[in-house]
């Protein structure tokens, strides 16, 4: 029997971040791991708890803006130690971290529909199970859930679909402290070829609109009431504003994009400066969307509307 690895040895010091998000912006991860399995996950969850230092987990690191001056604690990937999915019927039983659209595909092949509106989105399911993430016309993943695995500190459980409440872009599992494992999805029979002209339909839609080729988090803002938070932000003309090295896109003025040299920094002003301006023309203050993952103090733009 070959001895298992110390929890030391599973740990990359000073991981940079950039490469683990679709934004590419950020510092390191004080530690870095990407566990083989669950035995492993639960090893190194404890070594934190142990260490005092927090555990972060990292879906397909699609929705977060990283601090300049990176992250304390560990940052733990599920890729591979909850990357497996399992068809049974109309359901799969799939890991956090497989990615929604190699799931949507895999669905597809087996004339599985109900991920089609997924095939764009580039996260994993353990980040759109906590965000509840979907489309435009109102498709979103908490739909199809029939239950959700869960680390809960040492402590495996399986939370039914009662238990966990579903919102626009949100979740009960959000910022609950709870690890999301797996889940099970019902899926609903559909010819193969009727899935796969949606999902390409799908995609033409995203590629038309959406400046997905660079760096960019997806929306940065939630949709206000009844509106779209890109059309708002390009009715203030903002399209294109720039702060450093990071600028409004063009294509779609919900994202923020970059050449790959943008800092933290410069989002979060942008963010704000787009903030501000929304507000002052519309009376309207945007919620980020994207999700801020620092040490110290979140920064303004997620401080909420201003008072007075
Ligand atoms: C080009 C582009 C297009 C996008 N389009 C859409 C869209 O159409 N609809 C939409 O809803 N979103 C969209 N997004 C945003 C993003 O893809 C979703 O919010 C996605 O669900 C986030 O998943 P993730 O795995 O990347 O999460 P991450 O960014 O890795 O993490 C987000 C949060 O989830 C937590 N988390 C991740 N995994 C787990 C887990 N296993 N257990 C507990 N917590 C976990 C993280 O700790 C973090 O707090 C888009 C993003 C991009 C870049």
């Amino acid at each position: 029997m070959t001895a298992e690895p110390s929890v030391e040895a599973l740990l990359t010091a000073d991981e940079p971040l950039s490469r683990h998000t679709y934004l590419r912006v950020g510092g390191p991860a004080q530690y870095f791991a990407t566990p083989s399995d669950r035995r492993q996950l639960g090893r190194i969850a404890a070594w934190a708890h142990a260490s005092g230092l927090p555990l972060h987990v990292l879906g397909g690191g699609s929705n977060v803006l990283v601090a300049d001056e990176g992250v304390t604690g560990v940052v733990v990937s599920l890729r591979d130690a909850c990357g497996a999915y399992e068809f049974d019927g109309k359901r799969v039983i799939v890991g956090a971290g497989v990615m929604l659209p190699a799931l949507a595909r895999a669905a597809a092949e087996r004339g599985l529909g109900g991920l089609e509106f997924a095939v764009g989105i580039p996260g994993a399911v353990g980040g759109a199970l906590q965000s509840n993430a979907g489309i435009g016309d109102g498709r979103a993943i908490g739909a199809l859930v029939r239950n959700v695995e869960v680390l809960d500190g040492d402590a495996l459980r399986v939370l039914e679909r009662d238990e966990v409440v579903f919102e626009y872009r949100t979740s009960s599992l959000r910022h609950s402290g709870l690890i999301v494992l797996s889940a099970t999805l019902e899926l609903n029979e559909r010819p193969a070829a009727e899935i796969e002209a949606e999902m390409r339909e799908l995609l033409a839609a995203r590629a038309a609109t959406q400046p997905t080729a660079g760096p960019n988090a997806g929306s940065i803002f939630r949709n206000p009431e009844g509106d779209y938070a890109g059309r708002v932000i390009e009715a203030a003309g903002l399209k294109g504003r720039a702060a450093g090295a990071a600028s409004v896109s063009e294509l779609h003025a919900n994202f923020i994009v970059h050449d790959g040299s943008a800092t933290a920094a410069d989002v979060v002003a942008l963010m704000s400066e787009v903030q501000q301006a929304v507000l002052e023309r519309f009376e309207l203050w945007l919620e980020p969307e994207v999700e801020w993952w620092g040490s110290a103090e979140r920064p303004a733009p997620w401080h909420g509307r201003p008072a007075g």
